[in-house]
């Protein structure tokens, strides 16, 4: 009893925390089918795609507990090829709108539409397939660096893995190991740091290429010089495509078509970037408080240098 106890308490805790930072795992749906809080609609057809497609939060409610809601009427669209950006304070529900468009949970009332279909109605294959996240925390698969990289994209070629690995700027590292691409990583191989983790995250979803992206604070744990690296290679994969991004470095959102500011599970404002800035609330203050902590920084390792 309790050699079958534990086992199956650590693969639920391992699955609770990959549903969290939103892998997309089919593997471990199929190993835990009994924990799936979702599941196909009867009849259930694949998402029909003409191009980019537009995504919609149509009036979303949700809370993943009854006695605390989350969203609380959320509606905003991503035009076709567009990228919005969602902004806000820790706690705001920004992570919730990917785990909800990745369809780990359903809404409560309201709908999620994706070219006018309502992701409830749609195989979850052809949604996940149709979608590529790179998450705020990514567990990685006790596997190799090939098999987690090319998990993106099954059937991709060794050249291919490479070809995201170094877009990602996670190829030198990968090739300086000595079993390279076959190196283990996870419980019992080689640990990777939480930047190294997302940039893996990021090769796969370059090497996915899907229509819809999803980048939830995508470079967060990275160093400032490796994150304007990969914020180019992300901007280039966003381009033409409906994209998503949740952001906590406001730089990387003036271009966006929207940006809405979230808090506790309303959108506070919203606009462009220059209309913010006009209007003088939340996202202004942001902004400006972010300037300053640039300037700080800079400040700081121009000291550093002069030392
Ligand atoms: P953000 O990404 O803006 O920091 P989240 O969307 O992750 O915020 O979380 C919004 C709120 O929902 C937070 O108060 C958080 O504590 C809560 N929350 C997130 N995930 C869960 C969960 N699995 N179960 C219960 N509450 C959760
Ligand atoms: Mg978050």
């Amino acid at each position: 009893m309790i050699q079958l106890y534990i086992p199956l308490n650590f693969l639920g805790t391992l699955y609770r925390e990959i549903k969290q930072s939103l892998t997309d795992l089919d593997r471990m749906f199929t190993l835990m089918d009994k924990e799936r809080e979702v599941a196909d609609a009867p009849g259930a057809q694949p998402l029909q795609l003409q191009g980019e497609p537009e995504l919609r939060f149509d009036d979303v409610h949700f809370a993943y507990h009854p006695d605390r809601p989350i969203l609380q009427g959320l509606s905003f669209a991503v035009p076709a090829g567009r990228t919005v950006a969602v902004v806000g304070p820790s706690g705001a529900g920004k992570s919730t709108l990917a785990r909800l468009l990745f369809r780990f949970y359903d809404v409560q009332a309201g709908a999620i539409r994706i070219a006018g279909q309502d992701i409830r109605e749609i195989t979850q294959d052809s949604l996940r397939r149709a979608i590529g996240i790179v998450p705020q925390d990514t567990v990685l698969f006790n596997d190799t660096v090939e098999y987690n990289i090319a998990y993106g994209r099954p059937g991709a070629t060794h050249d291919e893995v490479v070809q995201a690995a170094q877009a990602a700027r996670i190829h030198g590292m990968i090739a300086a190991t000595p079993d390279g691409y076959a190196t283990r990583v996870g419980e019992r191989g080689l640990k990777l740091s939480g930047g190294e983790k997302q940039r893996v995250a990021i090769a796969r979803t370059l090497l996915k290429n899907p229509p819809i992206l999803i980048f939830d604070e995508a470079t967060s744990a990275l160093d400032s010089a490796n994150e304007r690296a990969i914020q180019q290679e992300l901007q280039q994969a966003a381009r033409g495509k409906t994209t998503l991004v949740i952001a906590h470095r406001l730089s990387t959102v003036v271009d966006a078509h929207e940006i809405l500011v979230m808090d506790a599970g309303r959108i506070v404002e919203r606009g462009t970037h220059a209309r913010l800035l006009a209007q003088g609330g939340r996202y202004a203050d942001m902004w400006a408080l972010q300037q300053n902590e640039k300037q700080e920084q800079m400040a700081e390792e121009r000291q550093e240098q002069e030392q």
